[in-house]
């Protein structure tokens, strides 16, 4: 059986203290073996990429953003095998892989910009004779920890804008699907990247924690559950590192009553469903704002579920495919049977699913709850399937409430044709990603991404502008060079050029 190992230095090894299965979750059947690196391993790739760092920080940023250009194109030219691995790991269909792939590809895009963005300040004559600038110098070695869902795309919100900023790169992906990401790292050495500059280490908790202890690690980008990334923010906070620690989200969507339902039933499919609900931007609960609106969009979603096609990653004309493992299959189904317990109404019930062909997979079916009250578990809690909820409200403010009171804080959306309520909205509700008749409002490569309350530990969003400045450190330069008529003597006062 196939062994996926580690690139360290350039190199693909396979040192490992235990390994894991990684799984075809169509098939239920065990595709390939995965390495699990101990300490001294993920040490070697700290070590790499310490010694690439001196000469990598020195290299031109230009010639640092022609390594982005030429993995671009080697990106675009290797997307069916890319989109194939994820699929075959993941059981994402082809069309969707694609997608994710596409929208990390922006984020290298972006990445190509670095020699505007990395430009810097300067002022000069700050006072007489004196210039002063700032520069926005690379961090030293940095770590991303990334989660199974986009094993393409989260990584290269990272470490792109991490290099390109003339950062080293020490990558631990998710153990579930890793093949995709290391195939993906593998080609940075065609576009030109030396050695050493990006390493990939397959791993668990032991290769985690030795990242966050390593005083060499200047800086973790974490996306994941909630409480991974809390702990992931409080030990690297704790050893002095920098942290950006992305978590889960319980995405809700208000329905007005002036909504147009046939774009709202379209959004919510693909939504709620697309990705099994696997994805951090999902829309897993719709406030129905009146019982009208709540009972009429039921109605229309029971008709279109109807046509909803799941099934495995190869066939294109399927809608989604199976969650990530058994594991996670049954978690979902206990939040269905805990919602049915605690009095939600299950309108369409998804926990049966056994595509033809594939019933040993790990299938969830599309599944819609009705009669949802903030108190059931699987209100408050992160499902992570394709179930959407329906909770029903009186008014436009109880829905924002409750979108606020809930612990995450990732994403939300309204749909409305009223322009007033909408921008109230937007301009209250506590969440960092917003749309208007969008249902997944993820901000394009040249914004930046983030959710508020525990959706996200730190200060600095991923990628864009917040990913420059998380991968740099400002220094500012003041100077002068004196000459006769400059000269003072003693100034026992602060300067105020009065
Ligand atoms: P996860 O938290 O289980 O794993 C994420 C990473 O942390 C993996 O690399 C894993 O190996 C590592 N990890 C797991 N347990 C650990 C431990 N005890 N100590 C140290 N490291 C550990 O998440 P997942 O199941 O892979 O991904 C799904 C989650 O990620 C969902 O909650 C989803 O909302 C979230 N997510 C968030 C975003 C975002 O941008 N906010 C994006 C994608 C996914």
């Amino acid at each position: 059986m196939k062994l996926i190992g580690h690139l360290i230095n350039g190199q693909m090894v396979d040192d490992h203290v235990r390994t894991q299965p990684v799984f075809n979750p169509a098939t239920g059947q065990i595709s390939k073996e995965v390495a699990l690196a101990g300490a001294k391993t993920v040490e070697q790739a700290i070590d790499a990429a310490q010694q690439a760092f001196p000469e990598w920080r020195n290299t031109p940023v230009i010639k640092r953003a022609r390594v982005m250009f030429r993995f671009k194109e080697l990106l675009e030219q290797h997307a069916d095998e890319i989109c194939r691995l994820i699929g075959e790991e993941h059981g994402k269909i082809l069309h969707d892989a694609a997608g994710e792939l596409q929208r990390g590809i922006e984020n290298v895009e972006y990445a190509c910009g670095a020699p505007e963005f990395l430009k810097g300040e300067f002022s000069k004559n700050a006072g007489p004779d004196i210039d002063s600038w700032s520069e926005f110098q690379p961090l030293g070695v940095v770590a991303g920890i990334t989660p199974f869902n986009f094993p393409a795309m989260v990584p290269l919100w990272m470490y792109p804008m991490a290099i390109v900023c003339g950062n080293c790169f020490v990558l631990k992906p998710s153990e579930r699907d890793p093949s995709s990401t290391l195939f993906i790292a593998q080609l940075l050495k065609e576009a030109g990247l030396p050695d050493g500059v990006m390493n990939v280490v397959n791993g668990d908790k032991e290769a985690v924690d030795t990242l966050l202890h390593d005083p060499r690690i200047q800086a973790v980008s974490f996306v994941g559950s909630t409480p991974i990334a809390e702990y992931i923010y409080s030990t690297a906070a704790a050893n002095g590192k920098r942290c950006q620690a992305l978590g889960g989200a319980k995405n809700h969507a208000i329905i007005m009553p002036d909504a147009d339902l046939d774009n709202v039933v379209n959004s919510l499919l693909g939504a709620a469903f697309g990705s099994s609900g696997e994805r951090c931007m999902a829309l897993s609960v719709a406030v129905a704002v009146g019982d009208q609106v709540a009972d009429e969009l039921i109605e229309r979603m029971q008709v279109a579920m109807q046509g909803l096609k799941v099934g495995v990653y190869s066939e294109t004309s399927n809608d989604f495919g199976p969650v990530i493992t058994q594991q996670h299959q049954q978690k979902v189904i206990g939040y269905i049977d805990s919602a049915e317990q605690q009095g939600a109404k299950i309108v369409v019930d998804g926990r049966n699913l056994q595509p033809a062909g594939y019933e040993q997979g790990f299938f969830v079916g599309a599944t819609l709850i009705d009669q949802v009250t903030p108190k059931m578990t699987s209100y408050q809690e992160e499902i992570f399937g394709p179930v959407l909820q329906i909770v029903r409200v009186s008014t436009m403010q109880q829905a924002m409430q409750l979108i606020n009171d809930h612990e995450y804080g990732n994403g939300t959306c309204i749909y409305t044709r009223d322009g007033e309520a909408a921008r109230y909205f937007t301009d209250q509700i506590m969440v960092g990603m917003v749309g208007v008749n969008v249902p997944l409002p993820v901000p394009v490569a040249y914004h930046s991404f983030g959710g508020w309350k525990r959706s996200l530990f730190g200060d600095l969003y991923a990628y864009g502008p917040d990913g420059v400045r998380f991968y740099t450190r400002r220094k500012t330069i003041t100077q002068r060079w004196p000459s006769a008529n400059v000269r003072e003597g003693a100034q026992f006062s602060m300067p105020t050029l009065n």
